[in-house]
């Protein structure tokens, strides 16, 4: 299995160099050369498989040769045996027809782990018996940080800057960043904003400097890695359904379409997916992209759901490659068009394609408000605002009723407590396995919202 960027210009590499370089040197994506497909009898025997043996089959033929079989299988064991539920992915009915898919059991309770707790042992592996050191730097938040953080502390060759805006995400998101002590993880609080911290980041990946004497990678979800590991739930959980027998749909809420493109793949790999509907908060760029084609993007409104507040979504850039035919310079020349002006259009045979399997949805506080209400009241379930969005647009989405319809639950309630227990009077509580997150010891370091000064802290802390 071989991967191509969606800009055309960029050596074909195996999934270990995707994995570690993260972005392809042309600016582009990568995707695989062409889509694995798994025959009705494949889907139907993953029915007797529990989550780890059903990770390992999906993704073998994303991994190809780069690592036999046997040690897949040992890296999909380690990783989803630290989820606190058995099931890993566990799915709750609320109604006849509506499920939720639990992603949130992973040790910093949103779905970002589910991807991240494999990529941080994928990095491990195949830096053995290298001579690198890889150092990542992000940017974050929220969830990404806290997901990434303790997904490669302590583990060899790798370290980890994350950047945080200080004073402005949740305190049970600093802790859980910032009470992990271990020498490979450094909290940077930065004095300024998330696009200041973001835009260091960026700086960094491209400071001659820098990419000189490191070797620098992300965890966003750029990362070929993180998607692939994300395909692993619709299978496993559109078995549990009834597929191959039987098509399913999926509410998937959407910020950098990360996850609702990992859906877009198990369909091109043959499982029967009828419907996948992009939930999209008042940032809406993405249902305006799918509505009327008019991808441009506006100013990020904050709102409840911050995981959500994006205006530009890296992963569409995959979609509207594999829909487009899989022109390279097509696609180049589209997204230089975007980066200039900040808008583009999608051509016919994009909003054609992407009509074909996707619906979108723009929900707004008041929806994402009654939609908590709704879980509580009719199924006594407390969700999460991002659940609640997707949830909305599952419930107001004119599909088949006869199609089970399953919306991605990405964040455990707990982590917004303020907004659960002002649609439903309760206060969710923090689960027992980071309960001790406000007693423990934090650890970080305040630097000014100067690159400068960051970039030197980062250069005098890594390893070579
Ligand atoms: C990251 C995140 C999302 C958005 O996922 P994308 O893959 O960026 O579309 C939605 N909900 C929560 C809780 C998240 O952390």
């Amino acid at each position: 299995m071989l991967y191509q960027s969606t800009r055309g210009a960029a050596a074909p590499l195996d999934f270990r160099s995707v994995t570690m370089a993260g972005l392809a040197p042309d600016g582009g994506l990568y995707l695989p050369q062409s889509w694995p497909e798994f025959t009705a009898d494949q889907i139907a025997a993953l029915a007797g498989c529990d989550y780890a043996e059903t990770a390992a089959r999906v993704l073998a033929p994303f991994v190809g040769d780069s690592l036999s079989m046997e040690e897949l299988r040992a890296l999909t064991r380690t990783a989803y045996g630290r989820f606190s539920h058995e099931a890993v992915v566990p799915m709750v009915q609320l109604d006849g027809r509506h499920w939720l898919m639990e992603l949130f059991h992973g040790p910093t309770l949103a779905f970002k782990d589910i991807a991240l707790q494999l990529l941080g042992l994928l990095f491990e592996r195949f830096l053995r018996g290298t001579e690198t050191n890889l150092t990542i730097v992000g940017a974050t938040s929220g969830d990404t940080g806290s997901a990434a953080i303790d997904a490669v502390a302590g583990r060899q060759q790798v370290s980890i800057f994350m950047l945080h805006p200080q004073g402005r995400v949740s305190d049970v998101q600093r802790r859980q960043m910032t009470t992990v002590i271990a020498d490979n993880v450094h909290n940077i609080a930065i004095d300024g904003s998330f696009d200041d911290a973001q835009a260091m980041v960026k700086r960094m990946f491209a400071d001659q400097q820098v990419t000189s004497s490191i070797t620098l990678s992300a965890v966003n979800s750029i990362n070929w890695a993180r998607l692939a590991a994300q395909v692993v739930y619709y299978f496993y959980t559109a078995v549990r359904l009834g597929a191959p027998h039987r098509p399913v749909a999926y509410s998937v809420p959407t910020g950098n379409f990360g996850d609702v493109f990992a859906g877009y793949v198990a369909q091109r790999m043959g499982l029967p997916i009828a419907r996948l509907i992009v939930a999209t908060n008042i940032n809406d760029i993405l249902h305006r992209a799918l509505s009327t084609g008019d991808y441009s993007a506006g100013t990020v409104v904050p709102t409840a759901t911050p995981s959500m507040d994006i205006q530009v979504s890296s992963n569409f850039e995959r979609l509207l490659f594999d829909l487009g035919g899989r022109n390279g310079s097509a696609i180049a020349a589209q997204m230089a068009g975007f980066e200039a002006s900040k808008a583009m259009q999608l051509t016919n045979a994009q909003r054609q394609g992407a009509a074909n399997l996707f619906t979108s949805a723009r929900i707004d506080q008041d929806m994402m408000a009654q939609s908590i209400r709704w879980a509580w009241d009719a199924a006594g379930e407390l969700i999460d605002p991002h659940t609640a969005v997707g949830l909305a647009a599952a419930r107001s989405d004119d599909l088949d009723p006869a199609i089970p319809m399953v919306t991605l639950a990405t964040a455990h309630p707990a982590k917004f407590q303020d907004a659960v227990e002002r649609s439903t009077g309760r206060r969710p509580a923090l689960p027992a396995r980071v309960g001790s997150l406000f007693e423990r010891e934090e650890r970080y370091t305040s630097l000014p919202g100067d690159y400068a000064a960051v970039r030197d802290f980062v250069l005098a802390n890594s390893c070579r």
